[in-house]
């Protein structure tokens, strides 16, 4: 006999040599060997129905067939790994013990339901088969035992219909065909003249059973399985299939869910809320997902069993109303539900069963919340303890912040609303409005006291004072960085872009989408949110957090507030990143200081001149013949220049000012009609055709590659000049002030690509500050930097690193020349290569990090070795998206610049990314 050692090392060699097949299957129940960290490979709903199982909460048994097994599944050309059917086996003989039923026994019959649970939960998307193990003969066994032979077959029917459809595809052959067990069920109600399922008798139930079991039979040649193994192979891969199916698809690539990551599949065992009056059954969240109040929220419904609560045949009653019908089992789920947001540490959506009087938990999630109820379920949560600031700060999508600054569309109004197409959101809040196709008519239609919204093909300088009277903005035209969609973000203007499913017709004075089309003065509502566009007027329900921060009402009278500024006070004590703002005039930037801006990170010059008169000198100086025309419009410019700088710094009361110089593509700026042209040319006193002319001579094939930037203010370096002085003598207006504001100018050169091109226009200001310096007495303190917005730039910043005192990323411009993709005209293709994944989010949204990404790690190296510690920002529309600050963050920016209403998302994210890097 070998030694006990020697056996040992024999059972080793032996297993060394057939290596133990990978574990499929994970059991839940009296057994459990799975737990909440294991999503990946159980699925979000096999790793929390483990979770509760462990804690002791009433979940009946199962198991969860492994997201490894789907990937191999689908890796192998639809075969599952041989070892999968052993270890199915296993687990049913572990549930049958547990529950003293055999599966396919005619006595005592076990049965289970099939459902999907991928790693993030995909409510809807794929399939689910309830009653599994019901035969012609386990059906009897199941009247037996429960003495309940109407609950039996409904049981039966039910199944019957589900596997029928998911497993052996009967269902409606065209789009107007009814579904065909509906309609044979339809059918037998009527005959019998019942109306709801829940009257049809043991006999009826038989009846349709028949029905449908034929019908099966008729349409796929094959009978229904009364084999129960068999039946639980079919629902096993018709749930595996399901992974594949469109809606999946669909589902995964808006949501950004890798198709690798498969689904898993649990089979529990069944638990019936149809077995009688002392049944019930219920989907419940621990506390209100709408607007987040600490209170039990859900419904359920008596004798039932779950997909009638969803599938809203029958009302469901408020779950408060379960104390008086059944006092013993509401107690239960109250203590559950305090129990599950203790354990999870958040708020749960769960679903649950009562069978005759005893409650079991059928899953658990956490729940998915507005944007409203995530903030207040955060900060209450951590009052109570249950979270730390930290988890409070990262729960709470930072994008959803700004739902609680923007006016948003009633939500039972918006239910009813008709939906006519849909374009890019890129200024969120809800407008409803008169539709008006030109500025003079949005202005003319608010003098009257009516809501406009403004609809143009794509947007220029002359719209603005439109774009000012408007609710909203909506262009056919042009993506998320394109004038109007930059213009409206920073005056907090919902609008829409490039809504290419629509037609504009300004000489018919029609908005057409498909079949419907409105007219100038009818009513339309568009959600900037979610790039929604609704015919007709829906109501709108004003944001309080905004009322507050305008000084309309006291911050004690609203609880969102105080909970928003909590957040933000917590959010400012972890992130490392500042955040500023890009904003062009004090109104603008006041708003974004009281959503807690830090500076201005851009001021775009050329907005400052859209305004009234300003376009007409802007014009005479862009259109100058010669310097000394120049020299004459620029000297009209400067006063105006001035007076908004110093509007500037007096508002943001020494936080630091980023002015980027001159920098827009000319055809921004230039007269597009006849009427502007002639208007033009009365200005200047000069023949239409003259100034037609000069636009022809100014053309250019590709302008936003073109004579703009720093191109500018080399070619005419008076241009700078005059803004270095603008800026310099505007300082020294306010730092000689009684009121002792400092100031703190940043000049950014745009569009730079050769470290020359900096050096020259850095003399020019350099010379500008001596003088005015010495003119006005005062010392100011300044810098010098530029915008790193083409590759070249990114590519030699070691270099130019040597004259700039500050680098900022201009992420539209380095998107558009980094991608060789117009930022005005990608949306005529970028909606297919989202489709096709090739490029998954819109780069002008959502930093291409791998590519554009790239180049601004080599922008802040070359940087920092030049100088290290030289100061790194972001003016580009990035600078509020939430991916792209978390890119930012771990890229070692010093701030991100944003539009004012960004800017509490910015704060959010910034801290988030900070969080997560520490962790
Ligand atoms: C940029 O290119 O990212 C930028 C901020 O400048 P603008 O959008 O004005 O071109
Ligand atoms: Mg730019």
């Amino acid at each position: 006999m070998p030694s006990k050692k020697t056996a040992k090392k024999a059972k080793k060699v032996a297993s060394k040599r057939t290596p133990k097949a990978a574990k499929y299957v994970y059991s839940f129940g009296k057994r459990t060997n799975g737990n909440a960290k294991m999503k990946n490979l159980l699925g979000g709903k096999g790793a929390n129905l483990a979770e509760m199982a462990r804690i002791g909460l009433p979940v009946p048994g199962g198991f969860t067939i492994t997201t490894d097994v789907c990937v191999e599944y689908y890796k192998n050309g639809r075969i599952y790994p041989a070892a999968l059917k052993g270890q199915i086996a296993a687990a049913i003989k572990l549930c049958e013990k547990e529950s003293g039923k055999k599966f396919g026994d005619q006595r005592n019959p076990l049965l289970f339901s099939v459902r999907s649970g991928a790693r993030e939960s995909m409510p809807g998307m794929m399939d689910t088969i309830l009653n599994l193990g019901l035969n012609d003969k386990t059906v009897e066994a199941l009247k037996v035992k429960s003495g309940n032979g109407r609950f039996a077959y409904d049981c039966y029917r039910r199944f019957v219909q589900m596997y029928g459809d998911v497993v052996m595809g009967v269902q409606s052959r065209t789009e107007n065909e009814p579904d065909p067990f509906e309609h044979a069920l339809h059918l037998v109600k009527k005959e019998v003249g019942v109306t709801v399922d829940s009257d049809l008798t043991e006999e009826d139930n038989k009846e349709v059973i028949k029905r449908f079991q034929k019908l099966i039979k008729d349409r796929t040649g094959g009978a229904f399985p009364q084999d129960v193994q068999k039946q639980l192979d079919g629902a096993v891969s018709a749930v595996f299939n399901s992974w594949e199916n469109e809606r999946a698809i669909l589902y995964r690539q808006k949501y950004g869910i890798p198709a690798e990551w498969g689904t898993a599949v649990n089979v529990q065992l069944m638990v019936f809320g149809n077995l009688g009056d002392t049944s019930a059954t219920g989907v419940a969240f621990t506390r209100d997902p709408a607007n987040g109040e600490n209170v039990f929220y859900g419904e359920y419904l008596i004798n039932a069993q779950g997909e009638d609560v969803v599938a809203g045949v029958r009302t469901p009653f408020p779950i408060a109303q379960l104390a008086d019908d059944m006092p013993k089992s509401h107690k239960e789920l109250s203590v559950v539900r305090k129990k599950l947001e203790k354990h999870f540490g958040d708020v749960q959506d769960f679903e649950f069963t009562i069978e005759d009087g005893k409650l079991y938990m059928l899953q658990t999630r956490n729940g998915k919340r507005t944007g409203l109820a995530a903030v207040r379920i955060a900060v209450e949560m951590t009052k109570q303890r249950l979270m730390t600031q930290q988890t409070a700060v990262t729960k709470i999508p930072a994008d959803q912040i700004s739902s609680l600054l923007v006016p948003i569309f009633d939500t039972n109004a918006i239910k009813k609303a008709k939906l006519m197409a849909t374009g890019l959101p890129a200024g969120p809040g809800a407008a409803s409005g008169k539709i008006v196709f030109n500025a003079a008519d949005a202005e003319k239609e608010v003098a009257f006291g009516n809501s406009v919204v403004l609809c143009r093909e794509e947007t220029s300088p002359e719209d603005l004072r439109g774009m000012i009277a408007s609710d909203g903005i909506l262009t056919s035209r042009g993506g998320v960085s394109s004038h109007a969609a930059l213009v409206a973000r920073q005056m907090g203007k919902v609008c829409i872009c490039g809504a290419s499913g629509i037609h504009i017709d300004y000489t018919s004075a029609t908005l057409t989408a498909g079949k419907i089309v409105l007219k100038e003065g009818d009513s339309i509502s568009i959600d900037g949110t979610t790039g929604e566009i609704f015919a007709g007027s829906v109501a709108t329900a004003p944001s309080e957090v905004s009322q507050v921060l305008a000084g309309k009402m006291k911050a004690e009278k609203s609880y969102t507030y105080q909970m928003f500024n909590q957040i933000m006070k917590w959010s400012d004590k972890y992130r490392t990143m500042g955040v500023r703002t890009n904003a062009d005039s004090p109104e603008q930037s006041k708003s974004a200081v009281s959503m807690g801006a830090e500076g201005i990170g851009l001021c775009r010059t050329e907005h400052m001149f859209f305004e009234g008169d300003r376009i007409s000198y802007m014009r005479e100086m862009i259109l100058a013949p010669s310097a000394a025309a120049r020299k004459a419009a620029l000297k009209k410019l400067l006063p105006f220049q001035r007076k908004d700088f110093n509007g500037l710094f007096k508002a943001m009361e020494g936080r630091p000012v980023t002015i980027r110089f001159l920098d827009p593509p000319l055809h921004e700026f230039l007269p597009h009609d006849d009427a502007s042209r002639r208007e033009l040319a009365d200005h200047l006193g000069v023949s239409p055709e003259i100034v037609s002319d000069r636009v022809r001579a100014l053309h250019e094939e590709n302008p936003m590659l073109g004579h703009r930037g720093c191109r500018l203010g080399i070619s005419y370096p008076e241009i700078t000049e005059m803004q270095a002085r603008a800026v310099f003598e505007a300082a020294a207006q306010v730092l000689k002030l009684k009121s002792k504001i400092k100031v703190k100018p940043e000049i950014m050169i745009p569009l730079v690509g050769f470290k020359d091109e900096l050096d020259n226009q850095v003399a020019i200001v350099h010379r500008v500050a001596v003088e005015v310096q010495k003119a006005k007495g005062v010392k100011i303190d300044y810098l010098v930097g530029t915008m790193l917005e083409v590759p070249r730039a990114c590519v030699t910043s070691a270099e130019i690193a040597k004259t700039a005192q500050f680098f900022s990323f201009g992420t539209n411009d380095l998107t558009q020349t980094a991608l060789g993709m117009s930022r005005d005209d990608a949306g005529s293709f970028l909606g297919k290569y989202k489709d096709l994944d090739i490029i998954p989010q819109n780069p002008f949204a959502t930093l291409d990090q791998e590519g554009v990404g790239s180049l601004v790690k080599q922008g802040v190296d070359g940087g920092k070795f030049t100088n290290p510690d030289i100061k790194l920002g972001i003016c580009g529309e990035h600078g509020g998206d939430p991916a792209s600050i978390k890119f930012c963050h771990n890229a070692g920016l010093s701030y991100v610049s944003c539009s004012p209403n960004r800017v509490p998302v910015a704060r959010l994210a910034a801290a988030q990314a900070a969080i997560e890097a520490e962790a």
